[in-house]
């Protein structure tokens, strides 16, 4: 029997009872035969409060400190999950990241993972323990506290299956699967049985929260079969995966939108060798990560260029763009904070021209005004007003025949 890598998201580890049914999942796996390294993230809510403390004794904190600070909450969930496996007749030792040495670059608040040392690990499991290890948190080479970014516990989880060459390695959160559209948004959404690691990855940028974005490189970087399931059920959940013929078949597999979007017009941009190097150059040095950006034809030397950012960073774009104003005479700069990227996804489209055309003509039909497009080989994306993300969601979910069987029946 091979071994298992589990995660436990922080509302499947939110009060004393749900900690003991996942001590009892976990001994059940045990049960089955399978080694276990169990990964958890802290109780639901805990990571916000922490922060929290932080900004009430320091508003600008430095992010050795805050990490610090946060990397608590999983210290609380590997003691108190280890307790009740012993409670339940299992037995469970805990490991923060300097105990099995999951050791980090020092980017403190989103560090990445450089190396993990197996042997406290494995010692654990030869001794038929669960070894029970803190989600978020790593150290740096200098022995300093880091975290890997928000939701960084799924990385945790991935970086250990892949260290271990896990068999597999299963994220239990709180939905049942990846779907093929927010089912809050999209009452038709389906759950996917499979979908690829590109798809994944693609859906995960595009705003698709079930998994941490270095989670799913992880993954299909070393080839771990991932399980995203939910602890409340025994539903099998969703399997990402390796891309194979039948996936290709379909052309769109999941519909997700994102409303963290602001998009700003820089408005009579001089056409010339450098522009928008000093432009783009201006957000790198602030760290401001630009997305889709759009350059319209040129007219007496001057063009007009839109681009998005994410919307916490949009009053910081603004002050670089308003500075640049004199500097390189532009007639103005907008902003708007009132859209939201609305994309398709699918290996399918790979193979198949027409997907974009046929996007374009649902959101037309629907009255929905697209202000600017950006495609990949799997997707296709589109900034529209926010207030018109959900119909643009829904339209195009069903116009690419992503509808359950039942739900033309409950509409
Ligand atoms: N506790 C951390 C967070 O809330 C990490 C995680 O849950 O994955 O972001
Ligand atoms: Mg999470």
């Amino acid at each position: 029997m091979g071994l298992w890598v589990q995660k436990y998201g922080g509302t499947s580890v939110a009060d004393p009872e749900r900690i003991r049914a996942v001590a009892r999942r976990c001994l059940r796996a045990r049960a089955e035969g399978h080694d276990l390294v169990v990964v958890v993230s802290a109780m639901s809510g805990e990571t916000n409060r922490l922060l929290k403390l932080v900004q009430s004794v320091n508003q600008r904190p430095s992010e050795r400190e805050q990490d610090v600070v946060v990397a608590t909450g999983e210290q609380v969930t590997i003691g108190l999950l280890s307790l009740a496996i012993q409670a339940a007749g299992g037995q469970a030792t805990s490991f923060l990241a300097h105990q099995c040495r999951i050791v980090t670059d020092s980017t403190f608040s989103k560090a990445r993972i450089k190396r993990i040392d197996e042997e406290p690990l494995r010692a654990a499991l030869a001794r038929g323990e669960v070894a029970v290890v803190a989600g978020f948190q790593g150290i740096d080479e200098e022995g300093n506290v880091t975290t890997l970014g928000r939701g960084g516990s799924d990385t945790t989880a991935v970086a250990l299956a892949a260290a271990l060459r896990a068999e597999r390695c299963e994220i239990y959160t709180d939905v049942d699967g990846v779907y093929t559209a927010d089912p809050n948004v999209c009452p038709a959404a389906r759950k996917l049985d499979r979908i690829s690691y590109e798809e994944m990855l693609e859906e995960a940028s595009l705003g698709a929260k079930v998994l941490q974005i270095r989670s799913v490189e992880f993954a299909m970087k070393y080839r771990v079969p991932l399980w995203v399931k939910s602890s409340f059920t025994d539903d099998p959940g969703t399997l990402v995966c390796e891309e194979d013929a039948a996936m290709e078949d379909v052309l769109v597999s999941g519909i997700t939108h994102d409303r963290n979007e602001a998009r700003l017009v820089l408005r009579g941009v001089p056409d010339r060798p450098g522009v928008a190097a000093r432009i783009f150059g201006a957000l790198d040095e602030r760290h401001i990560v630009v997305d889709i950006i759009v350059q319209t034809a040129q007219q007496d030397g001057r063009a007009d260029l839109s681009f998005t950012v994410g919307r916490a960073d949009l009053a910081a774009t603004r002050e670089a763009m308003d500075r640049l104003v004199p500097e390189l005479g532009l007639r103005g700069v907008e902003s708007d904070d009132q859209v939201a990227k609305v994309s398709i996804v699918g290996v399918g489209m790979r193979n198949h021209s027409g997907v974009a055309a046929r996007m374009f003509d649902v959101l037309g039909k629907e009255g929905v005004n697209i202000q600017s497009i950006s495609t990949s080989e799997i997707k296709v994306s589109c900034v529209v007003a926010a207030k018109y993300a959900e119909l643009a969601v829904r339209a195009l979910h069903t116009a690419f025949g992503l509808d359950r069987a039942d739900a033309a029946a409950e509409r």
